[in-house]
């Protein structure tokens, strides 16, 4: 059987092991964003990024969309991660950078601002000055799903891209913010394979769940905390509030060391 990193055949961006045997072998963040945009393992997904891109929304018209997987964004060695869903189909998809261009990343980024951890409460798109302060920002699937909602065969088939990408962070990485229930039930698997230590039963998901989760191998541990999504459902219900996220966002922030 062959392993990976061994030499084989090179892998092809159609095939559904594209990312488990091209994510283990990136060297760094940069590595792993340039061969997870050129990832086609998940049909559904590519067509519905694809044809998005090109018949786009009205207000939208004049945008080249972005149409590929969307990358993490943020420094590469952040004490704080934050776990999404996947991009939307006129935010993400649009842009090519996580939560930019849609009313989530509007609400996400302004908590982040208000919180300390970015220097600016808007975003629009590349190259509009936004820079995060020790936060990754990051999603368990790439692509956009059609109705925002992967199979778990596609969150399965994306998940060697998180743990990579997690894997990589390991030496600056303190705490992770879990937006949502998808993103929580992926990430458990990819935190257990990487030698965290989950409590049985498993952690649920709630917002203001807090986990502290040892290192199997005696390193430091790592905080969970659960935020619920800034979906428009959400925030337009006034089930999340503004002041809900920055308060999860600053707790964060201080159990990962950063200062605010
Ligand atoms: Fe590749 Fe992930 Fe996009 Fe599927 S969702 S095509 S695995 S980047």
């Amino acid at each position: 059987m062959r392993t990976h990193g061994a030499p084989g055949p090179r892998p092809v961006p159609d095939d559904g092991d594209f990312p488990a045997r091209s994510a283990p072998g990136c060297q760094d963040l940069a590595e792993l964003d340039a061969r997870l945009t050129q990832c086609r393992a998940c049909p559904r997904l590519v067509s519905w990024r694809e044809e998005v891109a090109v018949s786009k929304r009205s207000a939208f018209q004049d945008w080249e969309y972005w149409g590929r997987p969307v990358p993490g964004f943020g420094p590469p060695d952040a004490p704080l991660a934050v776990v999404g869903l996947a991009p939307a189909a006129h935010g993400g998809n649009r842009t090519g950078r996580m939560f930019t261009g849609d009313a989530s990343g509007d609400f996400l980024f302004e908590a982040l601002y208000a919180a300390g951890l970015a220097n600016q409460p808007t975003c629009t798109h590349r190259g509009d000055g936004l820079e995060l302060r020790g936060v990754r920002l990051t999603a368990p699937v790439h692509c956009a799903p059609p109705q925002n909602r992967p199979t778990p065969a596609e969150r399965d088939a994306c998940r060697p891209w998180l743990a990579r990408e997690l894997e990589l962070l390991r030496p600056s990485l303190r705490a992770v913010v879990v937006l949502g229930a998808f993103g929580w039930q992926a990430l458990l698997p990819v935190l257990s394979d990487a030698g965290r230590q989950l409590p049985r039963p498993r952690p649920v998901f709630g917002h203001g769940a807090h986990v502290v989760l040892p290192d199997s191998g005696g390193g430091r541990e790592l905080h969970l905390l659960g935020c619920y999504h800034p979906s428009q459902r959400n925030t337009f219900t006034g089930l999340l509030t503004l002041d809900m996220v920055v308060d999860v966002f600053r707790q964060a922030a201080a159990v990962a060391g950063l200062e605010q």
